[in-house]
């Protein structure tokens, strides 16, 4: 490093950034490395331990060569989320991800002033989204690690604009039922967005449903994003997609990327809503092994270890006792796996466990066993 770069931007004398960007702290990414760059056995980014549907790899490789530009509006991806979800295809947007979409969300009707408003301990992309438009991000607190509503509703203001809400939460993996959802949106002013995330929502036992389709479909201020990422196993290829009213979806379409969703990624994602078997083998594979993970860490018995309900691909471990998280994450590096430790988001005292094989999952809760009998 130059003394030129040690210095902060605002010293320099080339282009300035916004202030709002420079309270930004970049987005950090589940690691894949030790410290001494040996690769890990990755369960710190709630990937699918199953891979990625046969049918979307095969679709994958047949898409046309990339020397052509893909669909711009992904005419032939929103029929096929459209007909598997029962929503019409011009209520849907596709994204570069589903974090492009929340970001357009934020970008689209939050500015300098502006409020935008998520629980404590939510996605770490909500606030980055607000910061980058400028608007004023406001944490309401959590309610043992899970969304809670009227906290949420007591921080509205007349300068609200946005509320996210992740459901299942990430990092802590907690859901509100329809209910509270119901509860949540018929306390907002119309004129507030309220995004619904559910990029965990697949995993959800089948019949469970937070209401937020039919909120979208009903009313004009709700916003519901779904990704590829998680169950579909294509997060490489970076799709998501968001279903509102026709004007909100308006809004996104004018402000995303023109060409944003890539030809193979259209392909793959395709393929993948149409696979509902590996789907299903997805849900049922991380239904079982999360069951059973949690077992395992209740077993342990007294040792301060517990985990947070969780309805999503990944357990939020809480370290209340003698053994730190630090400590465990570090013992769970030298087995060769990476977890996700959150101390820049207020949990210095937990690990996110995203759920992968029996066998990998056997081994975290075989280092967390050791370490615990030998503190006992
Ligand atoms: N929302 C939540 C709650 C997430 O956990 C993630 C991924 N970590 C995303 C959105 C974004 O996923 P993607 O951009 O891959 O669709």
């Amino acid at each position: 490093m130059t003394p030129a770069d040690e210095q902060p931007a605002t010293a320099r004398s080339g282009p300035r950034p916004k202030p709002w960007i420079e309270g930004i702290h970049a987005y950090v990414p589940g690691r894949s490395r030790s410290a001494d760059g040996a690769p890990l056995v990755k369960l710190s980014a709630n990937e699918n331990p199953l891979g990625t549907s046969a049918a979307a790899l095969a679709a994958r490789t047949d898409a046309p060569a990339p020397n052509a530009y893909p669909d711009p509006d992904a005419t032939a991806l929103r029929t096929a989320i459209g007909a598997r979800n029962g929503i019409d295809p011009a209520r849907i947007v596709c994204g570069t991800g589903s974090d492009e979409l929340l970001n357009l969300a934020a970008q689209g009707f939050a500015g300098p002033g502006d409020e935008v408003i998520y629980v404590r301990y939510g996605f770490a992309v909500y606030d980055i989204a607000a910061r980058r438009c400028g608007a004023v991000p406001v944490v309401a607190p959590d309610r043992d690690y899970g969304t809670d509503v009227d906290a949420l509703l007591a921080c509205v203001t007349e300068r609200t604009r946005v509320v996210f809400v992740a459901n299942p939460n990430n990092p802590t993996g907690r859901y509100i039922g329809a209910e509270d959802m119901r509860r949540l949106h018929a306390g907002l002013p119309e004129n507030v967005l309220l995004v619904i995330d559910q990029a965990y929502a697949e995993y959800l036992a089948p019949g469970e449903d937070d209401g937020g389709m039919a909120l979208a479909t009903a009313h004009g201020n709700v916003l519901v994003t779904r990704t590829f990422s998680k169950i579909y196993g294509l997060a490489g290829d970076r799709i998501g997609w968001a279903t509102g009213a026709p004007p909100l979806i308006d809004v996104l379409n004018r402000i995303r990327g023109p060409f944003n969703v890539t030809l193979a990624g259209q392909a793959a994602a395709i393929a993948a809503v149409g696979d509902e078997d590996f789907v299903t083998r997805s849900r049922d594979h991380n239904a079982a092994e999360r069951a059973r993970f949690v077992a395992a860490i209740a077993a342990m018995g007294n040792h301060g270890l517990r985990t947070v309900e969780s309805e999503a691909n990944f357990v939020l471990v809480l370290f209340e006792g003698a053994l730190s998280a630090e400590t465990a994450l570090l013992a769970i590096q030298d087995a060769g796996y990476a977890v996700r430790w959150l101390p820049g988001q207020g949990l210095p005292h937990a690990l996110r466990i995203t759920i992968g094989t029996a066998a990998q999952m056997d081994a975290i809760a075989g280092v967390l066993c050791r370490l615990t009998d030998a503190g006992a």
